[in-house]
């Protein structure tokens, strides 16, 4: 039994992952976004301290609402960096044949060492991955995360690889990740990833500024302000000629997804100011 460190829960999830989601907020990451809206995620200490079993228990109790194709999210922090826990909890929802999706930014990941054997056995129990893509520059994503971006973009080929279905996320923030060359960029990247199945723009918000005051931290992006919707729409729009739906790797494995390609939302569907409401937080 491995315990989890949990930093929080929502019950009734829309924008992370289809359907209905019972998404669950780790405790730690090591990346430091100049946007994150929950930098007490951040410390790799704290924390709720979760059994996968009886997390597991917590989001059974809302099935009902797992219809066409909902299930269970593991979001961040960093859920990558608590890989045996998240295993534990979706080799159960596994059992009972519910739908399971990794919200990752993939910092930790490496093709070295221990990662890829945990790693993989995290895999086998996973339907969807959500990875952020934050910069494709990697000189803009070291200054707006602290880190180079190759362990993301690795992530994401390798993802590829295995035939994982993978829906893309950028934050769009206005006179940093909005360019032209980085839309391009992130565009001509997707077009490489045979299983992207979505890209979603999420815009900046500043809902989390409060946050980084509470906790005493300057806020680096104080003065840039949101994309207009047209701005957001636009941006959608544009990485939307890159995704290729037909593709995939629901026929590959037909036995992990079946019947999720008929259940798939429509794609680029608009989601950014869904994503800034209905985050409903509980322990
Ligand atoms: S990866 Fe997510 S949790 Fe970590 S700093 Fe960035 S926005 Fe915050």
């Amino acid at each position: 039994m491995t315990a989890g460190k949990v930093y929080s829960l929502e019950t009734f999830g829309l924008v992370d992952g289809p359907g209905v989601r019972f998404v669950i907020f780790l405790q730690g990451c090591r990346m430091r976004c100049q946007y994150c809206h929950n930098p007490d995620t951040w410390k790799l200490s704290g924390g709720t301290a979760w059994e996968a079993r009886e997390l597991f228990c917590r989001a059974w109790q809302y099935r009902s609402y797992w219809r066409n194709n909902g299930g269970i999210t593991v979001s961040g922090g960093e859920p990558l960096l608590q890989m045996e826990f998240v295993t534990e909890l979706f080799r159960l929802a596994r059992e009972k044949g519910v739908h399971t999706a990794l919200d990752t930014a993939g910092q930790p990941f490496s093709r070295e060492e221990s990662f890829p054997e945990p790693f993989r056995r995290l895999l086998e129990v996973t339907d969807l991955v959500l990875l952020d893509l934050k910069a494709m520059d990697s000189g803009l994503h070291r200054q707006l995360t602290g880190w180079d971006n190759a362990p993301s973009l690795d992530l994401a080929r390798y993802l590829s690889d295995q035939g994982m279905p993978l829906w893309i996320r950028h934050v769009l923030v206005p006179g940093l990740t909005d360019s032209r060359e980085e839309l391009e960029q992130l565009e001509a990247f997707v077009g490489e990833l045979p299983t992207v199945e979505r890209v979603e723009i999420l815009p900046y918000h500043t809902l989390g500024v409060g946050k980084w005051a509470e906790l005493g931290i300057p806020y680096p992006l104080a003065g840039v302000r949101p994309p207009t919707e047209e701005e957001a729409e636009a941006a959608q729009r544009y990485l939307s000629a890159a995704v290729r739906p037909a593709q995939g790797r629901i026929e590959a494995c037909p036995a992990r997804h079946a019947g999720a390609e008929a259940k798939r939302k429509p794609a680029w569907k608009f989601q950014g100011r869904l994503h800034c409401f209905f985050r409903k937080t509980m322990l």
